[in-house]
């Protein structure tokens, strides 16, 4: 395999995957347009390269993953923000520019994909993942982690032990959305609790949540899916068989699509708890409110958790998620693996940026 990119560097730049809408310039190569409703190319292009400031440290991407999250931003998630973006919210790499930061040069670490500016109101109140001016790593932010160098407030930063190798550690920021779901869906206590997706955070937020109530279940609509819980020895039940009892304590969906959110809902009993962990390009779909209103369920969102005890998880392998790496490819070939997010059974793809 070869992961170097195939370009040459001009000067100041580097490659990274792009979305652009239907009117960029693109300069790069490996165009592919999938499909999405705002007609977005995406492509493996050359940008500016960001530099470190008095504010941001300067990281050189090894790994990547390209997660049910890229395909969304792909699919036009956020698009409303508008302009070319970079995609990528998972990463690791190395601290190539310090800036005024105290990180030696050549620190391992990931990157934490919410960028707060830790001076206003909410960051200041203990909320930074809210903060009222954050972006968000490959979605809004002017970095994202499919390039080969990534600027960074230093408090995104988390240094990686030793033991935690780039392929397992750059699951880190995947381990912490489903840990958050978890946590925000309380599961520890409650006798039954399901966790309704087929994607990558249905399965680490399921290992995770046995880990606190072994009565935890996955319910997923692919075969595929089962099978990895099996692996991951979740107990777990076919999406069709799950019948509409309405018994269940607490539904975390990871999928965020309002059939998924209604399936969800029907599945709870009267005054259950639904948790909304799925960040979609299709969630501005109408959901059937009078159900939740009727049947008191406690609607509740969940985004990005914080990263350190995901990483700390990882490292003392609690958690191994490698197995769902389906396979490892060159940066260059991103654009054309992205929609291979939506076939069954691939759940995350690593993407080697450089060594
Ligand atoms: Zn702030």
């Amino acid at each position: 395999m070869n992961a170097a990119p195939t370009t040459l560097h001009t000067p100041g730049s580097m490659h990274a995957v792009l979305r652009r809408g239907v009117h960029g310039i693109g300069i790069g190569i490996g165009i592919a347009n999938i499909g999405t409703s705002d007609h977005a190319q995406i492509e493996f292009a050359s940008v500016a390269r960001p530099h470190a400031t008095q504010t941001r440290v300067l990281v050189r991407t090894t790994t990547a993953l390209l997660t049910p999250f890229e395909r969304e931003v792909a699919r036009g998630l956020g698009t409303e923000v508008g302009g070319t973006r970079i995609l990528g919210s998972s990463l690791v790499g190395v601290v190539e520019d310090a800036g005024a930061s105290g990180f030696a040069r050549g620190t391992r670490v990931a990157v934490h994909p919410v960028m707060s500016c830790g001076a206003c109101e909410r960051c200041h109140g203990g909320l930074a993942l809210h903060c009222a001016a954050r972006t968000i790593l490959g979605f809004d932010d002017a970095c994202g982690g499919l390039a080969e160098f990534v600027s960074a407030p230093s408090a995104n930063l988390v240094a990686l032990p030793k033991e935690l190798d780039d392929d397992r550690a750059v699951f880190a920021v995947a381990l912490a959305r489903a840990m958050q779901a978890v946590r925000r869906g309380g599961v520890e206590g409650k006798t039954y609790a399901s966790i309704l997706g087929d994607d990558l955070i249905a399965i680490l937020a399921a290992v995770v949540a046995v880990e606190e109530n072994p009565l935890a279940r996955l319910v997923a609509a692919h075969d595929s899916t089962l099978r990895a819980a099996e692996q991951f020895g979740i107990r777990h039940r076919a999406l069709q068989e799950t019948g509409r009892r309405g018994d269940q304590e607490l539904v975390i969906d990871t999928t965020g699509s309002a059939e998924t959110l209604l399936a969800a809902a029907r599945m709870v009993r009267p005054r259950g708890h639904v948790i909304a962990a799925g960040v979609s390009a299709r969630a501005t779909v109408a959901v059937e409110l009078s159900h939740i209103a009727l049947d008191e369920i406690e609607l509740r969102g969940a985004g990005f958790g914080p990263l350190s005890s995901a990483i700390d998880r990882l490292a003392r392998r609690v958690i191994d998620p490698s197995p769902l790496a389906t396979r490892r490819i060159a940066i260059a070939d991103a654009p054309r693996a992205i929609p291979s997010l939506a076939e069954p059974g691939t759940f995350a793809l690593l993407v080697q940026v450089s060594r």
